[in-house]
């Protein structure tokens, strides 16, 4: 590519010559600038496609204002810079050559500030050279593909998402679990993970109805997924009646810390639970475990195994409990004889 900026090249010819005109009617919107960063044509699929009129950025550096608010480079701009490096500080998705090998393509959300509202633009910038190699201008089309985009985001949504609660599903969890486990042991931080399970949840639907118990398992889900406050914390609906909720970087003191409180801010709602052989109001058990990962360690199935354990002894020590994997050799040893708990014994709150 030719040094850009050059001035002493020729610059387009905007005269009302047939190739323009046709790049006027052209359906694609189009607009093309100068070496200086200048518009030379804004034709009318471009007009439709923004809202702003020719008149409007003609002989301007203002084309940025029909797709931002805050002044940036558009991608013609970068392409008569000849700044590559600066892709991915503007866009989403990019690819320093486009089709015919010359030039920029990238695709971006665009705010859109004469429309009201937002477009996802795939976007092409192509340089235009004379014979003697010198920039005359850059040509950049653009195609709505926001249909296309909202389409692919909502597929994306049903994918990972659980349908009754809006929490991510058990495949999301799964690639989470394997990709944050993946960290812990490049790091060498402690992770942690919590199974949630809603304590005699068959009798609650038994006497409450299937759709009540959907009515308690979404506002479980709620209170759980509101303590996956860190950005890679991850709250899941792991199946049934029970939730996971991953916590990267935390120990097992933490996670008791937040574990416990998600236990009670389920009792806090006091959602009424009444059947026989289960309390007057809907209770969780939970099961903590935290794990440095080994070097050797791949899978994240020790760390699996511990909380479903942690869980299952919560079960047993008679529900609406935390036990954290960690002291469940502790917490057994204060059972009784018989494998009954021993009253006062067994802590609510390990950690
Ligand atoms: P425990 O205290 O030992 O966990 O007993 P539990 O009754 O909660 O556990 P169990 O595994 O015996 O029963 C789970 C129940 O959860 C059975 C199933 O019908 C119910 N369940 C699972 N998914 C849903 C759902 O999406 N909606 C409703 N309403 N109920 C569900
Ligand atoms: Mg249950
Ligand atoms: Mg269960």
């Amino acid at each position: 590519m030719a040094k850009p900026g050059k001035t002493s090249a020729k610059t387009v010819d905007v005269a009302d010559s047939y190739a323009v005109r046709l790049m006027q009617h052209l359906v694609v919107p189009t607009f093309v600038v100068d070496p200086k960063r200048r518009v030379v044509i804004w034709n009318r699929a471009c007009e439709r496609l923004t809202g702003v009129a020719a008149s409007e950025v003609i002989g301007t550096n203002k084309h940025w204002q029909a797709f931002y608010e805050t002044r940036r480079p558009c991608l013609a701009d970068l392409v008569a810079l000849d700044r590559p490096e600066q892709l991915p500080e503007f866009y989403s998705e990019y690819a320093a050559r486009g089709h015919n090998g010359l030039g920029f393509s990238a695709e971006n959300w665009c705010v859109m500030p004469k429309l009201g509202s937002q477009l996802y633009l795939a976007i092409d910038a192509g340089p235009i050279h004379d014979e003697a190699g010198h920039l005359i201008a850059v040509v950049e089309t653009l195609r709505d593909l926001t249909d296309q985009k909202r389409a692919e985001m909502a597929l994306k949504e049903l994918a990972t998402k659980d349908g009754l609660t809006g929490l991510s599903n058990r495949r999301a969890f799964d690639q989470m679990l394997m990709s944050e486990w993946g960290r812990a042991q490049r790091t060498q931080k402690p992770m942690a993970l919590l199974f949630v399970d809603v304590d005699h949840f068959k009798l609650f639907n038994d006497r409450h109805g299937h759709q009540s118990g959907d009515e308690c398992l979404r506002a479980v889900a709620a209170v759980v997924s509101r303590h996956a406050v860190r950005p890679l914390d991850l709250a899941s609906r792991y199946g049934g009646e029970e939730f996971a909720l991953i916590l990267p970087d935390m120990d097992c003191g933490a996670a008791c810390v937040i574990a416990d409180e998600i236990r009670c801010a389920v009792m806090a709602l006091r959602i009424t639970h009444g059947a026989t052989g289960a309390g007057d109001h809907v209770t969780l058990s939970v099961g903590v475990a935290s794990h440095i990962p080994g070097e050797t360690d791949g899978s994240p199935d020790r760390l699996l195994a511990a909380a479903d354990e942690a869980l299952y002894a919560a079960k047993r020590l008679g529900r609406n409990r935390i036990i954290c994997a960690e002291r469940l050799l502790a917490e057994f040893a204060k059972l009784g004889r018989d494998g009954v708990p021993v009253p006062g014994r067994v802590a609510r709150k390990s950690a």
